[in-house]
């Protein structure tokens, strides 16, 4: 299945390709779960920050995923790009 990603700080081959939906869902958990509680604490005003939130992550992923992490050492890479591994991965 194409396996062949590798860390490029130990050359584990025990890495975990984080794509962009799961970047956008990493990246705006904990701000959007921030934004509800002060929604519910302090100001119902503070919901308007999810959206910008979920936006702010969008504009990363496109930049930055999808991010290759070892398992092994925790070496965090961005994917090298090159081949476009979404249309061959269909
Ligand atoms: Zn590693």
């Amino acid at each position: 299945m194409g396996c062949d990603q590798a860390c490029s700080a130990c050359k584990s081959s025990n890495v975990w390709v984080m794509s962009p939906l799961r970047y956008i869902f990493f990246m705006s958990v904990l701000p959007v779960l921030a934004a509800v509680l002060f929604a519910v604490i302090i100001h119902a005003g503070f919901v308007l920050f999810i959206p910008a939130v979920i936006l702010t992550n969008h504009m990363l992923s496109k930049k930055k995923a999808p991010l290759v992490v070892c398992r092994d050492c925790k070496h965090t890479a961005a994917q090298p790009k090159g081949k476009s591994h979404y249309s061959s991965a269909l």
